[in-house]
């Protein structure tokens, strides 16, 4: 197990060099594709997500990276610094963002690995860090599922979980494949060595919960998150007039939408009110007030820590929609019905989490989280990860008034740069930790 002993010292009172350069590279990436009141448009392979990719690189390379990306368009920042044959550390998050979405999320994991880079590398420059692996600063293609879906597709690719034509062939509600997006914005083909599975995969994300800012200088270390259950369901009706058509001959998808998305609430909320639950997005086709719906589709999604409730309560909703299309005549087709394991990160890194940023002068919280990030992804196939959370004002999440303080960014930076020191400079693994 770890103890204090094995976290290197800090450099008490100096402002480091990343911590200086933090907040104008921040400002830098976050600002891209955002508007002040309307939050930031940064989809997946949108033209801002390549802008944001070319400032990412722009900016390691002026650090001394070299830049590499897979055929799922996985950014690496590479710092060779233990050379060829030793192991790797990644850190980093993602630069996607959620329609109208807040500047902290992910964007924060990425540049704060970056930052923490420019310190680690500056110490390697003066002789004091002799690093035994190489480390990378990742950004992860598409982790939040708002363009293409699933969520996490490429760090689910690159553990290995999800082949990378599936993740390619991914279409968005146009039409477009995660393929041909990624070629627009020059992403379409693999380019340099990409690092190979790495010893340990630390991220950095802001809470999205309150629990952190009711503690102040306390820090997450997320233990593990919880499972959830997420369904894409459509009713099939019949198009007609919506004026002349008898009622008794109409069979309207729409309703039958209505009915479940509201059957759904009253189900989960009666026998399972601990789940978190949502109806968050609805399709309608052809979506004309002179047209009876003839199809709509809803995304459904459950979560709770226990995955035997998720499929009790998914299995009641299932009989839910099945009412709702034969009270309204219409068929019921359930597209996907994808339940997502609950995951326990590493046990190795969540205790040199705490022990770092005790060293630090925070107060680590284990806590679980509810959302799934690149590092579960990770460590659900089999990668050591270490998910790392700063607060989050009000807990205001995909929101463009999503907000972290300042000193909490720069909190979140030292344990980083502190996590990422031990683990470049270790002889063994995190599981020696
Ligand atoms: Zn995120």
């Amino acid at each position: 197990m770890t103890d204090a002993r094995s976290v290197p010292p800090l450099d008490a009172g100096a402002e480091t060099p990343g911590a200086a350069a933090l907040p104008a590279a921040f400002a830098r990436l976050a600002d891209i594709g955002h508007s002040p009141g309307d939050g930031v448009m940064r989809l997946t392979a949108s033209a801002t997500d390549g802008a944001a990719r070319r400032a990412l690189a722009a900016w390691m390379e002026g650090a001394g990276a070299r830049m590499a990306h897979d055929g799922i368009g996985n950014q690496f920042a590479c710092f060779d610094w233990a050379g060829a044959g030793a192991p790797w550390v990644l850190a980093g998050s993602h630069l996607d963002a959620q329609p109208n979405g807040g500047r902290f999320d992910g964007v924060l994991g990425v540049v704060a690995a970056g930052c923490a880079a420019l310190t680690l590398a500056a110490e390697r420059a003066a002789g004091r860090l002799a690093p035994r692996a190489n480390l990378a600063v990742v950004n992860w293609t598409n982790e939040e599922g708002a363009r293409f879906q699933p969520s996490l597709i490429g760090s689910t690719v690159f553990a290995g979980a999800l082949p990378l034509a599936a993740g390619l062939a991914c279409r968005d509600r146009n039409g477009v494949s995660l393929g041909e997006a990624l070629r627009t914005i020059g992403y379409g083909s693999p380019a340099g060595v990409v690092p190979p599975h790495p010893r340990a995969y630390v991220e950095l994300h802001v809470e999205q919960g309150r629990r952190l800012e009711a503690t102040a200088g306390s820090i997450g270390a997320v233990e593990g998150t919880w499972a959830a259950r997420k369904m894409q369901v459509s009713w099939e009706g019949r198009a007609a007039h919506t004026g002349p058509t008898p009622m008794a001959e109409r069979r309207d998808a729409l309703l039958a939408a209505a009915r479940a998305i509201a059957g759904f609430e009253d189900a989960v909320a009666r026998s399972w009110p601990e789940l978190h639950r949502s109806a968050a997005r609805l399709e309608v086709e052809p979506n004309s007030p002179n047209v009876v719906v003839r199809r709509a589709t809803v995304w459904f999604e459950l979560r709770h820590p226990d995955r035997a409730r998720l499929i009790a309560a998914g299995d009641a909703v299932r009989e839910v929609f099945e009412q709702a299309a034969s009270a309204t005549g219409t068929r019921l087709e359930i597209a996907s019905d994808a339940t997502r394991a609950a995951a326990s990160m590493d046990a190795g890194l969540v205790a040199r989490v705490e022990a770092t940023a005790r060293a630090c002068g925070l107060l680590p919280l284990r806590m679980a989280s509810v959302a799934g990030h690149d590092a579960v992804a990770l460590q659900n196939a089999g990668i050591p990860s270490a998910l790392v959370l700063v607060a989050s004002t009000g807990g205001i999440a995909h929101h463009p008034d999503e907000f972290t303080a300042p000193a909490d960014m720069q909190a979140g930076l030292a344990v980083l740069t502190a996590l990422l020191r031990g683990l470049i400079t270790d002889a063994a693994g995190p599981g020696r930790a």
